[in-house]
């Protein structure tokens, strides 16, 4: 049997686990430093009600990645839910990405129209601002994206953030139905404990180790200290952030981490049926809203519960979308050896990996095996 080392067990680490074990031939480790697997996705409970550490919704463009979860963790589709974001200056709800049927309703929409008319788009932008004033224009920026990037990214200015081809859902200015996930596939799992089950099923066959954490790193010879014995590896999938496993010989890679609150509500459900969750984009000091009788549909209460997110300092949870950040990553990455995979939020350095992408890299270390 072939040894592969896993460290984390989170969606990236336990999907990880289960495609080895389909493949067959793999004697699998994988360390957890929690007390439970599936990372930010597990389901926790509040007050009786189930919920997750964000919204945590499948959302994919990639059939590949939807087949997969849901023959393994059956998903129920949600694709009726509109992203809302609050523009306080308006006291207004729109839609995002930005609707242009919501213009229309906008007091300064003489203004925003002269900014789309004289949009530069011939010009590349310079930074993430530059992008959005170049493809929105000044006053939409200001009202959607100015003070949530600010406080998401807990920079002074968006000036600061010199990549940008990432724009956060894929569009600018949308047309056409409200619903934001019109073009990709959005569910969430049927189970009452959410990907619960498919992280033990994803495991099954795997030495899992939790409240374990490496006692040392030596990823370019594949080898690592385990509970005092030093072990080495055919393959290492590390999941983790990359200067950890590497001993941070460049230096720490700065993310952005999220306070959490939990609100319970004395009604049985407080937002509209097809609104899951909000943005605020203002001086508020959280980003999003969350209400989890929404992604829970057979969780029956009289109460409902909020989660709110806010940034802060707590976790290594955002990895930030600044080059020299993501340059110090590929440093770390460029000292790997054939045979250590960096995947994952955090293992990728990439903000923009979500759950959909920790399984297409999953699919794609198995591919790179055969
Ligand atoms: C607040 C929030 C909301 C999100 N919402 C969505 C969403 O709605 N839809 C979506 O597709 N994506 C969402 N994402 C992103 C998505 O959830 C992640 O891309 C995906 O779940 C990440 O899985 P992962 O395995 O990379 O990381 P994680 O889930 O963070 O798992 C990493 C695991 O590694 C463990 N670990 C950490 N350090 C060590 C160590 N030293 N040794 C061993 N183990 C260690 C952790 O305990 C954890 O279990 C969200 C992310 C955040 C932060």
């Amino acid at each position: 049997m072939k040894k592969a080392l896993i460290i984390g067990g989170g969606f990236a680490g336990c999907s990880t686990a289960h495609m080895l074990a389909l493949e067959g031939g793999w004697d699998v480790t994988l360390v957890e430093a929690g007390p439970f697997l599936g990372g930010g996705c597990k389901t926790l409970y509040w007050g009786g009600h189930p919920y997750t550490f964000g919204p945590r919704h499948f959302l994919t463009r990639n059939e590949a990645a939807f087949a997969y979860l849901d023959k393994y963790c059956p998903l129920r589709r949600c694709a009726d839910h509109v992203f809302l974001t609050y523009v306080e200056r308006d006291a207004a709800f729109y839609s995002y990405p930005i609707h242009r049927d919501d213009i229309e309703r906008m007091p300064d929409r003489d203004q925003i129209h002269r900014e789309l008319a004289e949009r530069p788009t011939h010009i590349a932008p310079t930074d993430f601002e530059d992008f959005w004033i170049k493809s929105v224009g000044r006053t939409l920026y200001d009202k959607y994206i100015n003070t949530y990037s600010t406080k998401m990214w807990q920079v002074g200015n968006n000036t600061e953030i010199d990549t940008f081809n990432w724009s956060p859902k894929g569009v600018t200015i949308k047309d056409g139905p409200r619903e934001a996930w019109d073009i990709a596939i959005s569910a969430f799992p049927k189970a009452a404990n959410g990907y619960d089950d498919y992280f033990a099923l994803a495991t099954a066959s795997a030495k899992v180790l939790l409240n374990t954490r490496v006692d040392a790193y030596d990823l370019p010879n594949k080898s690592v200290t385990l509970a005092g014995e030093r072990r080495s590896f055919d393959i290492i999938v590390n999941t983790i952030p990359p200067d950890t496993v590497m001993n941070y010989a460049y230096g720490e890679l700065p993310f952005i981490g999220r306070d959490f609150l939990k609100i319970v509500l004395p009604v049985e459900e407080v937002l509209p049926s097809n609104i899951y969750f909000l943005y605020y984009p203002n001086q508020e000091i959280f980003t999003r809203i969350v209400e989890y009788k929404k992604f829970y549909r057979g969780h029956k209460s009289p109460t409902t519960l909020l989660g709110l997110e806010i940034p802060s300092n707590n976790g290594r949870l955002y990895p930030l979308p600044i080059k020299r950040h993501r340059d110090l990553a590929d440093r770390y990455f460029a000292d790997m050896p054939d045979g250590v995979f960096s995947i994952g939020r955090a293992g990728s350095y990439r903000y923009e990996v979500d759950i959909d992408d920790c399984l297409e890299q999953s699919m794609d270390i198995v591919a790179k095996l055969r």
